[in-house]
């Protein structure tokens, strides 16, 4: 037993342990399967692992104990190039024109593979990137593989996207992914751009390559021809090489928005198709009619899902004032039984923050709210003395022109605004550069269907919150990005008229 829990349960007090969430202690229970990890990871490249041409690797670490796990090699423009042209070669060789039926084989078999490999994917993505174990293995990877089938089906009905048109494949597809969801932002770029007919280089973040460059042994597994998926791991200039890349005809790109507009510049001009899957900052509304208890289980979902890096994060709550009091306290109670710490145990609702920098990028927006006048609210949680953790915060009192209320912040932090009227709600709600998604919590159906035509935002849940599914689309307005990803619109983002 470790010492920490020892000493926990030394001091537990039979009476008081009644008070839930006050002397509760649960007992460890880690996931312990093994993820069959490599100690280098080497460049994912025409079917083959190749080292890089520079020689050069580096490390990667599990945020939540800082501990090394694995060195991956470091992509180059030359390796990027060599990436390309494998690309290109299969696109014209076997991918391009393979008939839809037998591309749809593939993809059903990765799918497959992806459910074989499961357990061993959640653990890995849970040790490269932070994300609570629970998560990983009932959200990430089942989702990566239901990505898998659902455009396994597509293959063969392409004519039925778009009838009357012919359409067909891009060819080469560059892709760019952040470090929230790694396979599972993998699946979305991947699954529809093979569906499609077209070849890709993808490159993961830089802090959790391993599900990306295991996914290729996946590729292997599956039989599929060399070439039709290349892996690049490597930081920025990796990605830029992949953007850049003359023979990249589609660039798919999920990140920040600050980078977003860096690609946008160096790609206008040129006949790139571009779509960008960008940041938020979601307002999530509810009005006095709602169901109370239920909003509150969807705040705590929208804002603490994945320690709050989530680009569609219900990250400022906007609640009718007759009621706020009472969310406010509802909320309180809630955090305070959220259980923080090692993302490998099966109880852990918020695991490690990705990286330091994310940490300290979401440390410097929480003092500022603090500094601009807003009232903290923290979970009274002990944090794990290794690792990078955050305490689950909301912040009440928040005005429009505070920065937590505008900025983006990536992390477990709520900011609370109170709203009078429905058209007043709307107008905050909208006030903000992104609009990628909202939620709305009310009794009537009416009011539903009007506030989801009135907000500016790529998806709008109704009495709910991060439900996700292969055949909706998801994607943005204004500069949470444009083009979508999922559904029929998502494929179409993959296919030309010919
Ligand atoms: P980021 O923009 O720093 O990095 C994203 C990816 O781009 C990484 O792989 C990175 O290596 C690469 N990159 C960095 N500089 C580049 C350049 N100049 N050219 C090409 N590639 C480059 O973002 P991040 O901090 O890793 O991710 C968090 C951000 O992503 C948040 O803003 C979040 O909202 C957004 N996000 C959006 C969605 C969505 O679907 N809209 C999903 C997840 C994350
Ligand atoms: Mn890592």
């Amino acid at each position: 037993m470790p010492a920490a829990v020892k000493k926990a349960s030394a001091r537990r007090n039979p009476i008081r342990e009644l008070v839930f969430g006050d002397l509760w202690e649960f007992d460890p229970a880690p996931e312990t399967a093994d993820p069959k990890l490599k100690k280098r990871y080497d460049l994912f490249i025409n079917g083959s692992f190749v080292s890089p041409r520079s020689g050069k690797y580096f490390s990667t670490i599990n945020p939540a104990n800082e501990t090394k796990i694995a060195d991956i090699a470091l992509a180059d423009a030359s390796d990027v190039d060599a990436a390309c042209q494998a690309a290109l070669k299969a696109f014209t060789g076997v991918w391009g024109k393979m008939p839809g039926k037998e591309r749809g084989k593939y993809l059903y078999r990765i799918a497959r593979l992806l459910q074989d490999h499961a357990r061993e994917f959640a653990i890995a993505e849970t040790m490269d990137g932070g994300k609570p174990i629970k998560e990983s293995r009932d959200f990430d990877i089942p989702m990566a593989a239901a990505h898998f089938f659902y455009h396994a089906g597509w293959a063969d009905k392409l004519e039925f996207l778009s009838p009357g048109r012919q359409l067909v494949p891009r060819g080469v597809v560059g892709q760019v992914i952040p470090w929230n969801f790694p396979l599972l932002m993998l699946a979305w770029k991947i699954a529809p751009a093979l569906a499609a007919g077209n070849c890709v280089v993808l490159k993961p973040a830089e802090t959790t390559s391993i599900t990306a460059l295991k996914f290729g042994e996946i590729c292997q597994e599956a039989g599929l021809p060399n070439g039709v998926v290349n892996i690049v791991s490597g930081a920025g200039e990796t990605g830029s090489a992949v953007i850049n890349h003359p023979l990249t005809s589609k660039v798919a790109f999920t990140g920040s928005t600050e980078v977003g507009k860096m690609i946008m510049r160096s790609l206008a001009g040129t006949e790139k198709k571009m779509t960008m899957e960008l940041g938020g900052k979601a307002a999530n509304i509810v009005f006095g009619d709602a169901p109370l208890d239920q909003a509150v289980e969807g705040i705590v979902n929208g804002i603490f899902f994945n320690q709050g890096h989530v680009c569609c994060a219900g990250s400022r709550l906007l609640v009718q004032e007759s009621i706020a009091e009472e969310v406010l306290a509802k909320l309180k109670r809630r955090i305070a039984v959220l259980r923080v710490g090692d993302p490998m145990d099966k109880n852990t609702d918020l695991g490690a923050i990705n990286s330091r920098e994310q940490l300290t990028k979401i440390t410097e927006l929480v003092q500022s709210g603090v500094k601009e006048g807003a009232e903290m609210h923290q979970s009274a949680c002990r944090l794990p003395t290794k690792g990078f953790f955050f305490k689950p915060t909301i912040f009440s009192g928040v005005s429009m022109s505070h920065r937590i209320a505008r900025e983006e912040i990536f992390g477990p932090v709520l900011s609370i605004l109170t709203f009078r009227t429905p058209e007043e709600a709307v107008e905050k709600a909208n006030n903000t550069p992104y609009g990628l998604s909202a939620g709305v919590w009310t009794d009537k159906g009416s009011r539903i269907l009007k506030m989801s035509t009135l907000l500016k935002a790529g998806v709008v849940w109704a009495n709910t919150y991060n439900k996700f599914d292969p055949t909706s689309p998801f994607g943005g307005f204004k500069e949470s990005g444009f083009g979508r990803e999922g559904g029929k619109q998502g494929l179409l983002d993959y296919l030309k008229v010919a």
